[in-house]
């Protein structure tokens, strides 16, 4: 069914066959012929059809938009590695996971060893570069 506009009212109406040029009640109405109750049930359902319409393009806008942010999202978390202090990192690194990985690997807890020292200092460089 194709829907077309009406030329009078502007409302949206089934075009029979293609030949019809304005909807049923605008016909009836420029013919002096007396509206019926079916007749304003097509009007309602026409206002209806036409604001549904409306309301769909505005859908279809916003999904292409919120696909656009979909792609652009997944372009950052796909980023090239950062460098903090020279070392490379891949993929997204929450604050949390952060702050998890500085506590477990904090020189406290493994005798003032050099390498967790340097770990912890690398990880709490990465959270102040956010
Ligand atoms: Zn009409």
């Amino acid at each position: 069914m194709t829907l077309v506009i009406c030329p009078e009212c502007k409302l949206p109406f089934s075009a029979r066959g293609g030949f019809d040029t304005v909807c049923l009640p605008c016909y009836k109405q420029t013919r002096g012929y007396e509206l019926t109750k079916a007749d304003d049930a097509h009007i309602r359902l026409a206002v209806e059809t036409k604001e549904l319409q409306e309301r769909m393009n505005t859908y279809t806008t916003d999904v292409a938009k919120l696909r656009a942010q979909v792609v652009e999202l997944q372009a950052k978390l796909t980023q090239t590695p950062t460098t903090a202090q020279g070392v490379q990192t891949k993929g997204v690194l929450t604050e949390a996971f952060l702050k998890t990985l500085i506590s477990l690997c904090h020189p406290d807890k493994h005798a003032n060893n050099e390498k967790a020292l340097e770990a912890t200092k690398v990880l709490i460089a990465l959270r102040g570069s956010r």
